[in-house]
C-alpha cells in the first residue's frame, strides 16, 4: 500500500499540485522537504511542521 502527501494540505501554497508518494513515511518526508526547499523556499522544518505533515499522509 502506497502513501501520499499532498503539498497543498501542509505547504504554504493551497494551489500547489505536488504530491509526495512512497512506501514509508521517511520516503514521503524526504520528497516533501526536497520539494518544499526548492519550490517554496522552506529552509526550516521544525517538529510541528513534520508532525503536521505526518497527520496528512493518506493511504493511496
Ligand atoms: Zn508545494
Amino acid at each position: 500500500m502506497a502513501k501520499a502527501l499532498r503539498c497543498k494540505h501542509v505547504g504554504p501554497d493551497p494551489d500547489c499540485q505536488f504530491v509526495a508518494q512512497g512506501e514509508t513515511e521517511e520516503d514521503i518526508l524526504k520528497q516533501f522537504t526536497h520539494h518544499g526547499t526548492h519550490a517554496h523556499n522552506i529552509t526550516d522544518y521544525p517538529d510541528e511542521l513534520v508532525q503536521a505533515a505526518l497527520t496528512k499522509i493518506e493511504e493511496d
